[in-house]
């Protein structure tokens, strides 16, 4: 019957940490709790050990006490890690891993095989009659490696200069509390085992270490706020967001609130959950709004719904109003919490950037008519640099320039072409006649009815005067004669109604015509030089018909 107390006991105990284990309360709490249950083991099982003088009783409960020294180690550690800031490392998967030395520690202190961790030997004298065994060492050994390693954490903590100064108490609040720990079993060791012959007694030194400690952490804990901090953030976080928030539980009490939404409802932590008093504050279609969102959540509770909202308080105010169920682990709804989300100035900045853009494209087309005009412009530049005022003809310097390129691609390919080069008979009479602007409009006149007589691919151009050339391609001596004689017939038949009187005028022209069947190589060479000499030939040929009696072809092969 004394093992079902015992049992019981352990079913008590069991259920205080399970308790706290899987509520919500912090880390820190729970590693706290562990430490303080592996305080409260060693100078209890101490003390039961020594109320029975049975061995085997006496053995069971001093393996109690060393079970509780054992876990001693890894319970301080990770109280350490936590206080330093390192929790992280207090992940399940690392947990197990940094608790293996106090786990193999348990069950040597369990298992004790032949006696090798501890005996006691009743034939001794009292206070001899406890035996360490070697196996004793592996206790020893990881709570040193604890202890340890948990200093070298809070002398580098320590070291560190950016840690908060609440921090750094902390760790040398921890410090101190090894310090304390320390002290008490070495003198542990000294008064009861090194020298337990001198002191001739038992003095629980290691309980009053442990209780020390464990007063020592209390008062600092206590007067630092630690574990208040917690919740003092919590709210903290909770009252500065920009956000509102209400939380109720699944009968819909309000559970919190935030300061963020006490100006908009009067609610109270405690009250229950009121649609009226909650849309009570707002106007028409607001108000409508709203009510049509809650009878939404009201229809589908699992659902996270929302709204937006432009509500006329003083200006007109966008939020977005959030509703969302809160599940516990079995997917059950354990209550629903509300969030309010001011989002006016959002909604401003998307209202800028949309009208910044629409700017943007405005410019955007201004600048692509711009450019379009611009294109025209140059377009007409371009028209204008290479074609003549007067007669809409290329000009002279155009038709060189395009002459120069046509003549190397012609010698290239073997491509005969031919050249004319006609002027006016007797202009100068008619200019002296009728007037220079008559004279202007006989010339544009020619040059129609010359346009007229020529082939879309051949390029007329004013070569100075009442000058002119044509450039012929692909055009062999027998076609260009051709050309030659309709041209000049053209002009011939065409009679110039000049004047607001329409008096007639006719000119004829002299011509000088080039064919260029077969190419020296050599020209290809120097096509500048070629050209000139082109051009001579064409003029000493247009000087010819001019010398024979005028309005006529003078025809050369250039070999
Ligand atoms: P020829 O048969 O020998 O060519 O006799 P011509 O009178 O035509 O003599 P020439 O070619 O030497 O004279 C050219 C004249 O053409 C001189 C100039 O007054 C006239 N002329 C040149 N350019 C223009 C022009 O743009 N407009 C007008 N109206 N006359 C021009
Ligand atoms: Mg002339
Ligand atoms: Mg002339």
């Amino acid at each position: 019957m004394i093992w079902l107390d015992f049992s019981m006991f352990l079913v008590l105990l069991g259920l205080f940490l399970y308790v706290f284990s899987s509520s919500t309360v912090t880390v820190l709490h729970r590693i706290y709790i562990f430490l303080h249950v592996v305080f409260m083991l060693w100078p209890l099982f101490q003390f039961a050990s020594q109320t029975v003088s049975d061995t085997s009783y006496r053995l069971f409960y001093l393996s109690g006490s060393y079970i509780g020294l054992s876990l001693l180690g890894i319970g301080w550690f990770a109280f350490i890690l936590f206080l330093t800031g390192q929790y992280y490392v207090i992940r399940k998967s690392r947990l197990f891993l940094i608790s293996v030395p106090a786990l193999v520690s348990v069950t040597v202190v369990v298992w004790n095989p032949d006696g090798r961790f501890l005996r006691i030997d009743s034939a001794l004298e009292p206070l001899k009659q406890l035996q360490h065994g070697s196996l004793y060492w592996v206790m020893i050994g990881q709570l040193v490696l604890y202890l340890t390693v948990s200093l070298v954490i809070l002398l580098y903590k320590l070291g560190r200069r950016d840690d908060s100064a609440r921090q750094r108490k902390m760790v040398r609040t921890a410090l101190n509390g090894v310090f304390v720990l320390s002290f008490f079993a070495i003198m542990d060791f000294v008064v009861n085992v090194a020298y337990i012959d001198y002191f001739a007694r038992y003095i629980p030194l290691i309980s009053v270490g442990m209780t020390v400690t464990a007063i020592y952490i209390v008062h600092a804990i206590s007067r630092n706020k630690v574990f208040d901090i917690i919740q003092i953030v919590q709210r903290d976080i909770m009252n500065t967001m920009s956000m509102g928030i209400i939380v109720m539980d699944e009968n819909g009490m309000i559970i919190e609130i935030n300061k963020v939404i006490k100006p908009f409802i009067r609610f109270r932590v405690g009250d229950i959950f009121n649609l009226e008093a909650m849309v009570s504050p707002f106007k028409n279609e607001t108000r409508r709004q709203l009510l049509e969102f809650f009878e939404a959540q009201r229809l589908r509770p699992l659902d996270r719904i929302e709204v937006e909202l432009a509500m006329d308080m003083n200006h007109i105010q966008h939020v977005i109003v959030q509703s969302a169920p809160i599940l516990n682990q079995k997917k059950r709804v354990v209550g629903r919490v509300i969030t309010i989300q001011d989002v006016t100035e959002l909604r401003m900045l998307v209202e800028e950037t949309n009208t910044q853009n629409e700017l943007l494209q405005e410019r955007n087309r201004e600048l692509l008519i711009m450019q379009d005009e611009l294109y025209q412009a140059n377009k007409k530049l371009e028209h204008m640099a290479i074609t003549d005022g007067l007669t809409g003809c290329y000009n002279r310097r155009y038709l060189l320039q395009q002459l120069e390129g046509e003549i190397v691609n012609n010698f290239k390919y073997g491509i005969p072409f031919s050249i004319f080069l006609f002027d006016l008979d007797y202009f100068k009479s008619i200019n002296d006649r009728y007037g220079h602007i008559i004279g202007d409009e006989v010339l544009c006149s020619t040059v129609e009815a010359v346009r007229s007589a020529l082939r879309l691919t051949d390029v007329l151009a004013r070569f100075g005067g009442e000058e002119f050339t044509v450039y012929l391609p692909h055009t062999n001596r027998e076609q260009a004669d051709i050309i030659a004689d309709r041209v000049k017939e053209a002009v011939e038949q065409n009679l110039v109604l000049t004047g607001a009187n329409g008096v007639p005028v006719n000119v004829t022209i002299s011509m000088g015509v080039i064919s260029i069947e077969q190419i020296e190589p050599s020209a290809l060479e120097q096509p500048k030089a070629f050209l000139r000499e082109l051009m001579a030939q064409a003029d000493a040929a247009l000087y010819e018909a001019k010398y024979n009696g005028r309005n006529r072809i003078v025809k050369r092969k250039l070999a």
